[in-house]
Parts: C-alpha cells; sequence; structure tokens
C-alpha cells in the first residue's frame, strides 16, 4: 500500500501557528498517517508576539517560547523564515505545493484610536511601542516614530 505524506503550510509563526501545527501533526500521526508541515514567516525568528508584542517584564507570558520551541524541535514543523505571504509567496504557489494551507497571521497592527488627540506627536499604538521595546527588526532604534492611527 502507498502512503502519502499530507503536506500543509501554515502562514505565521506565532502561538497560533505553532499550536495549529503541533496539533495536527498529533492528530495526523495517531490516525497512522505521515505530515510535513512548513510554518512561513515574514521575520527571521518563530513565536510572534509573544517575541515582540509581549513586554519583557512578563516573564510568565514570554515563557511559553519554551512549548513553542519543543514543538517546533519534535520533527513534523519546518520553520522557514523571511519569507512572507502576499510578497514572496502567493496563493497560487501554496495551492501547487501543500494539500492544505493555515492563515494564522495574527493582528500586527494597531487598531485605530478615536478620540482626539491620538494623531498628535508623542502619542503612539502599543503595537508601536512593544515593537520598538521588544527589538523588532522593523522598529527604530531610537523609539516608536508613527503617532497611533485615527480615523
Ligand atoms: C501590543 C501587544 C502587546 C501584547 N502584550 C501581551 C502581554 O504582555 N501578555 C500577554 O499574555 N499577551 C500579550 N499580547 C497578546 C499576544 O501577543 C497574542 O495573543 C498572541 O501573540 C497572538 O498569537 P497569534 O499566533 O495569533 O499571532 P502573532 O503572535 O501576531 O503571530 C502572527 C505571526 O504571523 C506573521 N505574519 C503576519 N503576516 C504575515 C505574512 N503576510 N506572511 C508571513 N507571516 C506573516 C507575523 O510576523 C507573526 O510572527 C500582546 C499583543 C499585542 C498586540
Amino acid at each position: 500500500m502507498t502512503t502519502h505524506t499530507l503536506r500543509v503550510a501554515i502562514i505565521g509563526a506565532g502561538p497560533a501557528g505553532i499550536y495549529a501545527g503541533n496539533i495536527l501533526g498529533k492528530a495526523v500521526r495517531d490516525a497512522g498517517g505521515t505530515v510535513g508541515i512548513d510554518l512561513f514567516d515574514t521575520l527571521p525568528a518563530p513565536y510572534g508576539l509573544i517575541r515582540y508584542g509581549v513586554a519583557p517584564d512578563h516573564p510568565r507570558i514570554k515563557g511559553i517560547v519554551t512549548s513553542l520551541h519543543e514543538m517546533l524541535d519534535a520533527g513534523s514543523i519546518r520553520f522557514l523564515g523571511n519569507v512572507g505571504y502576499g510578497t514572496d509567496l502567493s496563493l497560487d504557489d501554496l495551492r501547487a505545493h501543500y494539500h492544505a494551507v493555515i492563515f494564522a497571521t495574527g493582528a500586527i497592527r494597531d487598531a485605530q484610536l478615536s478620540i482626539p488627540g491620538a494623531e498628535l506627536p508623542g502619542c503612539f499604538g502599543a503595537a508601536d511601542f512593544v515593537s520598538w521595546f521588544d527589538g523588532h527588526p522593523d522598529a527604530p532604534g531610537n523609539g516608536p516614530s508613527t503617532p497611533a492611527r485615527s480615523p
């Protein structure tokens, strides 16, 4: 009997993408099948906002990186960083190479803030601020530069 490997792409290597890959891999193995999962992220390193969003003074939350790391190390997930959906990869590319695609791209931008003064200098969205605080590769070194978005 020929055994086929289920090929799955996951876009976004934050906790949602990694947990989804881990649960899927376990479910397929428990059913006697084999699975190969490619986990893509625009960033060079995994863990999404756990790495770049959660503040450094929340070590307990940051600690889930240890569990996520173990899931990535378990064997069926391959991480491919510096690859963005919509820039480096299209849906046609993914459809040509995978049986299924999971999008787990999170919420990387601040929501619009509709309060007076939101556009003033010195008013920043939390995502911009913590990106700088956590050393996100796209954040300017001298602090957040864009005011919170207003309508
Ligand atoms: C500003 C901020 C601060 C937070 N602080 C805390 C905190 O202190 N404590 C706490 O418990 N929780 C905090 N959270 C919540 C926590 O970070 C999120 O609940 C969690 O990270 C969501 O996981 P996720 O996998 O859905 O998304 P994310 O962690 O956002 O991961 C999504 C991943 O998808 C990637 N991606 C996006 N678009 C593309 C694309 N086109 N192609 C390829 N990859 C892509 C991103 O680079 C990212 O790595 C914070 C959230 C924010 C926004």
